[in-house]
């Protein structure tokens, strides 16, 4: 897309500087980009000196075999003691750690000295069943606590886990137990969702009648809904007959800092899910450093929330590893936004007196879908630090969010990353950068990132190509579970000694970096590439849209036609001359090649678990397809309702 159209997104030149007492106690200032900057393997080493070694690395990095990298390899550690004993022992016990909140209403509050008897706990249990190091776990979970000490247990022995989406099917779930080729699985009989108890045990079942799970010797149940549920003698096990009855008492042992810590799969956003193995020391390293600096923690006053869910990676990195590593409390609540009043998030906020919260694009639109009112009636004072992250933050949501949770007074950081990067790469620092709405701006200190074209040269300021990174970075995946080939041809193959991470991105005039979209999602019209990300932040700024899905589906005449699926705001009304509005004023954002084609109102949009939008689903409706893999959806029916709408729905043809 022309570099006109960005100008025009920036064109209101909004820009929030940091509030003067943040950057006056911020955790990094500036000075740490030029620290990094001047030695970049010193600035990673001193960051590892956040962790408690039992043998201090002598080196940061190898990479003597790219592109698998050895980070610290020399070093020993183990993950768990790091984000719960050394806490105690540093009398922080009483500290709460997690403040949990059940969709019912049930609280408990764990301090980290539970959580060190609960994790210690559960890996003498895992023990009992014959783990070893190096085996690996799957763990089907709700957000309750027990997951949280599950993966610690894992961490502690050595055993990778393998976070599974409390809400895919039983064939995801089947599919990553045989491609982790897991041992054990860790699951409950249920978790509640929307006021109901919602099952997980007979998914777990039903995969392990699939061929390739076989090694699976015991299934580990937390009782957490106590709803009827199946059994098979020898094999299942109640968590709290087994790991309420182990001893308290567990030493934990030091791993090298390249022992894994855990597989996961993508989204699945782009297609078949791949398994990113992560390993300990580098990635505790950056997870620990970026939840320091990015949210600017202090963990003496800070209550923090992550609303992410904890089976992806945003969970493992800012819900788990970071926060415990830096000794956090924060706060974990079950369910979903809705439940029971649309203003449950705003309630816990209030509760806890929340003051860094951590969410997804996609809430923000639906709150803002939802109205301005309902946030309006709780406290949210107590907010100091607003973060996203999982896709583009249209520039119209960022300031909705900015301004109706934020009270116009906190910095939003929009966090760039990614399951294979491990942690945080591309964000303003709260302290530090005058924030833009919409862009995520620079590479945090100790990361190299830039944009290049098809040549693998980097594009001028005012330009448009695909982000690459260009150094390794601690908590970077080290392969594709089983399939070095394809984390070599997926990476690392595209262009020579750089990352391609598979966005496409642009470097406004003072150099900041904009996220268009996936590359596979850019549109050709008549010549043009036009970036999804831009037409949909062009529609979510007109006052009666809250969200917007954009796809290029082939066209006689164009190669691609816009099609642009819309949800409305709360009050806005579907009326006749809409579709036809909201062109003219994308055509005035952007000028009117990006004018689409069809536009067309929708209940809901495809997405998956974490809240992205799958654009390639809308794609094959747009296209009269049959769809794609649905596996990954939250909710198919979503497809069938927004294929119901199609014929002779409101389109115009120019
Ligand atoms: P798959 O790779 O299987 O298709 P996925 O890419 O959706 O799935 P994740 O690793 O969860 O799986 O998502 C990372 C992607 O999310 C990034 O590559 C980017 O496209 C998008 N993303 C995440 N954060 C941001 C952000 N702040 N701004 C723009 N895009 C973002
Ligand atoms: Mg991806």
């Amino acid at each position: 897309m022309s570099n006109e159209s960005l100008a025009n997104l920036l064109k209101e030149e909004r820009r929030f500087a940091p509030p003067a007492e943040l950057a006056a106690n911020a955790n990094v200032t500036a000075e740490a980009y030029e620290r990094a900057k001047a030695d970049r393997l010193g600035f990673w080493a001193e960051q590892a000196r956040r962790l408690s070694w039992e043998t201090e690395p002598t080196e940061a990095l190898d990479w003597s075999n790219p592109p698998f990298a050895k980070w610290f390899k020399d070093g020993r550690l183990n993950v768990a003691y790091n984000c719960v004993d050394r806490h105690v022992e540093a009398g922080l016990g009483d500290r709460v750690a997690i403040h949990f909140e059940g969709e019912p209403g049930d609280t408990r509050a764990i301090t980290y000295a539970d959580l060190r008897r609960e994790v210690s706990k559960a890996a003498n249990a895992l023990i009992e069943l014959g783990v070893q190091t190096g085996d690996r776990v799957a763990i089907y979970m709700p957000m309750i606590p027990e997951t949280v000490v599950a993966m610690l247990a894992c961490a502690r022995i050595g055993a990778p886990h393998s976070l599974v989406f409390g809400g895919f099917s039983s064939d995801a779930l089947a599919t990553r137990i045989q491609d982790a080729d897991a041992r054990v699985v860790i699951t409950a009989d249920g978790g509640y969702r929307r006021g109901k108890p919602s099952a997980l045990k007979p998914a777990v079942d039903e995969a392990l009648t699939q061929p390739g799970t076989e090694k699976v010797r015991n299934v580990l149940v937390v009782r957490r809904t106590g709803e009827e549920t199946a059994w098979t003698e020898g094999r299942d096990v109640w968590w709290h007959e087994l790991v309420d009855r182990q001893s308290e008492e567990h030493t934990p042992q030091a791993f090298e800092a390249e022992h894994p810590l855990f597989i996961l799969y993508t989204s699945g956003t782009t297609g078949k899910p791949k398994g990113i193995l992560h390993t300990s020391g580098g990635y505790l390293t950056q997870a620990a450093y970026t939840h320091h600096a990015v949210f600017d923690l202090k963990p003496e006053t800070d209550v923090y929330w992550c609303t992410a869910d904890v089976g992806w990676v945003t969970g493992h990195s800012y819900i788990v590893y970071g926060p415990l590593a830096n000794g956090a409390t924060q706060v974990i609540y079950e369910g979903t936004p809705d439940t029971p009043h649309k203003g449950r998030w705003w309630e816990i906020v209030e509760k806890y007196k929340v003051t860094i919260l951590y969410t997804a694009p996609t809430a923000i639109r639906t709150c803002m879908k939802w109205g301005d009112d309902i946030p309006a009636k709780f406290d949210l004072s107590s907010l100091r630090v607003l973060g996203s992250v999982g896709e583009p933050i249209n520039p119209e949501a960022w300031v909705w969010y900015r301004h109706n949770i934020g009270g116009d007074r906190t910095p939003v950081v929009d966090t760039w990353w990614q399951t294979e990067t491990g942690a945080i790469m591309i964000s303003p620092l709260p302290g530090v950068t005058e924030a833009k709405p919409g862009s995520a701006q620079v590479p945090l200190p100790g990361i190299s990132a830039t944009v290049v074209d098809d040549e693998a040269n980097e594009v001028p300021n005012g330009s448009g190509g695909y982000l690459v990174l260009t150094e390794p970075w601690p908590s970077m995946l080290r392969t594709i579970w089983g399939d070095d080939q394809r984390y070599l041809d997926t990476y690392w193959s595209r262009f020579q000694n750089r990352y391609f991470a598979g966005d496409g991105a642009k470097k406004d005039e003072d150099g900041d970096i904009w996220l268009l979209g996936r590359v596979d999602d850019v549109m050709l019209v008549s010549g043009h590439n036009i970036s999804t990300t831009e037409v949909e932040s062009a529609l979510v700024s007109h006052p009666k849209v809250a969200e917007a899905a954009v796809v290029g589906a082939t066209d006689p005449q164009t190669t691609q036609a816009i099609c642009a699926f819309v949800i409305l705001r709360g009050s806005a009304a579907e009326d006749e001359g809409l579709v036809e509005e909201l062109r003219a004023h994308v055509a005035k954002h952007l000028g009117p090649i990006a004018k689409p084609k069809r536009i067309l109102p929708v209940d809901e949009l495809p997405k998956t678990r974490s809240g992205k939008i799958m654009r390639r689903l809308l794609r094959d409706v747009a296209e009269n397809r049959d769809l794609g893999d649905v596996t990954t959806l939250t909710d198919s029916t979503v497809m069938t309702l927004i294929q119901s709408k199609l014929p002779g729905a409101a389109s115009s043809e120019d």
